[in-house]
C-alpha cells in the first residue's frame, strides 16, 4: 500500500503477504485479534455504500473474532498445544459464497437461496476452520458462479479497487476484489472455466486452478460437476501455495476426491531457478483476440524468462479454437441439471402462482421464473436444449469429443514442455455494462482459462504488469497433479515480472479516494 497516505498501524497490518501475518503471529508480534479487527474496520471503510467495493454479501465479524481469540489464547499457552498450530493459525481469510458454512448463510448470489444457512460445512471449510483461520464472511459473484464480472450477482455487482468503475471480473470477483483491496489476505474461489484465475488477473491477484479432484468440493454449490474445481484467491504465489496445501488431500466425501498425498507447493513456490525449464507458448493463444496491452506485457514476460535461462518455445494446441464452444455446451448440460434441484419443493425459496390453480408444476413454475436471474435461465435453457432427445449426440455428443481432443493436445503438449503459458484473459478489467447486453463478448473472456476446467489440468494466473493503469495477468499451466510446477513457474514470473515499484498488490490506489465520481470521458 505504497501509495496510501495512511500509516496507521491498521494500515501497516493489512498490506502484507499472508506468509509475513503467519510469521508475526508466530513471533508474537501481533496477535489474531488485532489482525482480524485491521481487516474488519477495513471491510468496514471500503466494502459498503454506494461506491464500496462491494466484496462482501456477508461479514461475520463475531464469529472471526472468536476465532482469533481462540487461536491467540492457544498461542499464549505456549507448549505442545502452540507448536501444534497450522502455520496459517490466526491469518483471516474469506469464502466465495458458493460454498456452505454453518452459522453464516450461502446465497450462491441468487434471490433462490435469500436467507438460506448450510447445515453442514463444506470440507475446505472445516479444513479451514480446523487450522485457526477466523472466516471473516462470504463473498460476491456472478449467480451460481455463471459469468465474467460479478454483475449477474442478484446483489449487486464488486467493484475493482483498481477502478470502481470497472468489474473485477468473474465469477469469483468478490473474492479477488477482497484480496485486492486488503479486506482479507487469502479467500477461496471456484473455478469451473476461469473464475478464480480471470478475477485474479483483473485484480492484479493470484488465483490458483488446482488439479480436477484434488481439493474435495464437498460442499460447493455444483455448477457443472465435471469442471468445478474449489481453489485458492491470494497476493503471491507463496500465499496461494500455503493455502492449497491446507485444502487439498483425500475426501471420502467428495467421489471424485484424488487419493494423493499433498505436494509441498509452497516449496515451490519459493524457487528461483529457470535454467533447464522448456516452457511452452500456446500459439492459439498468443496473438489476435488480446488487446495490445495484454499481448504487449505477455510479451514482456516471454523476453524476461528467456533472458532469466528458459527455452520458450511455441506449442501447437489446434483443438483449443473449439474449447469455448465445448465449454458453453457441457458446462450448461450440466448446470441445467444440477440446479433441476432448485424448485420450490426439494430446495430454494418457494414463489406461489400470481392466479389460478396451485399446483406443484406452477409453484415450481413462479419459483423458478422469480428465483433465477437471467444468465442462470439463459444456461438452464440452453443446457436443457442441448440435452433433449435428438439434439444430444449433435451438441452434447460432439462437445465431449472436443473435450477428448483439447485433452489430447494438452498430452502432446507436455510430452514436449514443462508448462504451459497464456495470457490469463485477453483484456483487462472492462466497465460495467460493456459486456452485459451480450452474452457471447462476456464468454469471451474465458478463451484461454477454459481448456484447463476441460482437461482437468492445473493453473494459475500470476500478476505480469499493468496495460493503461490496470493488471494484467498471465496463466501458466502444468500436467494433471503437477500443481507443484504451476507454483514454481508462477513465482518466477511473478518476481520477473515486478517492476521497480515492488508486488503489484502493494500499489492498488486506495478506493474511497477512486470513488470520487469522475467527470465524464
Ligand atoms: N466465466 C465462466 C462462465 O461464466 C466461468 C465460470 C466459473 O468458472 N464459475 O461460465
Amino acid at each position: 500500500m505504497s501509495e496510501h497516505s495512511s500509516t496507521d498501524s491498521g494500515d501497516d497490518l493489512i498490506c502484507l503477504t499472508a506468509a509475513r501475518m503467519a510469521q508475526k503471529l508466530r513471533t508474537g508480534e501481533i496477535t489474531s485479534v488485532e489482525l482480524t479487527r485491521a481487516h474488519l474496520d477495513r471491510i468496514a471503510a471500503v466494502d459498503g455504500g454506494d461506491h464500496g467495493v462491494h466484496a462482501f454479501l456477508h461479514v461475520s465479524a463475531e464469529e472471526a473474532l472468536a476465532t482469533a481469540a481462540e487461536v491467540d489464547a492457544v498461542r499464549a499457552s505456549g507448549g505442545a498445544a502452540a507448536e501444534a498450530l497450522h502455520p496459517l493459525a490466526g491469518v483471516p481469510i474469506a469464502v466465495k459464497d458458493l460454498i456452505v458454512t454453518v452459522g453464516q448463510p450461502t446465497t450462491a448470489a441468487s434471490k433462490m437461496l435469500d436467507g438460506w444457512m448450510s447445515p453442514y460445512d463444506a470440507t475446505v471449510v472445516t479444513r479451514i476452520r480446523e487450522a485457526g483461520m477466523p472466516i471473516l464472511g462470504k463473498t460476491n459473484l456472478d449467480e451460481f458462479a455463471m459469468g465474467s464480472s460479478s454483475e449477474h450477482s442478484a446483489y449487486g455487482a464488486t467493484r475493482n479497487p483498481w477502478d470502481l468503475e470497472r468489474t473485477p471480473g468473474g465469477s469469483g470477483g468478490g473474492s479477488a476484489a477482497a484480496v485486492a483491496a486488503f479486506e482479507t489476505p487469502l479467500a477461496l474461489g471456484t473455478d469451473t472455466g476461469g473464475s478464480i484465475r480471470q478475477p485474479g488477473a483483473l485484480t492484479g491477484t493470484v488465483g490458483t486452478k488446482p488439479t480436477y479432484g484434488s481439493v474435495s468440493r464437498y460442499g460447493a454449490i455444483a455448477m457443472a460437476s465435471s469442471l468445478d474445481q474449489i481453489g485458492p484467491c491470494a497476493r503471491t504465489a507463496e500465499d496461494a501455495a500455503l493455502l492449497h496445501e491446507l485444502i487439498a488431500g483425500h475426501d471420502p466425501k467428495d467421489a471424485t476426491s484424488l487419493p494423493d498425498e499433498v505436494a509441498p507447493f509452497a516449496d515451490a513456490a519459493r524457487r528461483d531457478d529457470v535454467a533447464g525449464l522448456r516452457i511452452g507458448v500456446v500459439k492459439q493463444l498468443r496473438g489476435e483476440g488480446n488487446s495490445d496491452g495484454v499481448a504487449a506485457r505477455f510479451e514482456d514476460t516471454l523476453d524476461a524468462l528467456r533472458e532469466a535461462g528458459a527455452e520458450v518455445v511455441e506449442v501447437d494446441c489446434p483443438s483449443f479454437d473449439y474449447a469455448l464452444g465445448a465449454y458453453y455446451l457441457i458446462m450448461a448440460s450440466e448446470a441445467s441439471s444440477n440446479l433441476a434441484k432448485f424448485d420450490g419443493v426439494r430446495y430454494g425459496t418457494r414463489e406461489l402462482p400470481e392466479d389460478g390453480p396451485v399446483t406443484i408444476e406452477r409453484v415450481m413454475g413462479a419459483t423458478r421464473a422469480a428465483g433465477f436471474g437471467d444468465e442462470v435461465k439463459r444456461r438452464i435453457i440452453l443446457g436443457t436444449y442441448a440435452l433433449s432427445a435428438g439434439y444430444y449426440d449433435a451438441y452434447y455428443g460432439s462437445a465431449q469429443k472436443v473435450r477428448t481432443l483439447i485433452q489430447r493436445d494438452f498430452e502432446a503438449a507436455f510430452d514436449d514442455v514443462h508448462v504451459l503459458v497464456t495470457p490469463t484473459s485477453p483484456v483487462t478489467a472492462f466497465r460495467f455494462g460493456e459486456k452485459l447486453d451480450d452474452p457471447l463478448a462476456m464468454y469471451l473472456n474465458d478463451v484461454a482459462t477454459i481448456p484447463a476446467n476441460l482437461a482437468g489440468v492445473p493453473g494459475i494466473s500470476v500478476p505480469i504488469g499493468l496495460a493503461e493503469g490496470l493488471p494484467v495477468g498471465a496463466q501458466v499451466l502444468a500436467p494433471v497433479r503437477e500443481d507443484a510446477r504451476t507454483y514454481h513457474v508462477g513465482a518466477v514470473i511473478e518476481r520477473l515480472m515486478q517492476g521497480q515499484d515492488g508486488p503489484l498488490w502493494a500499489q492498488v490506489p486506495e478506493p474511497t479516494a477512486a470513488a470520487t465520481p469522475t467527470s465524464g470521458e
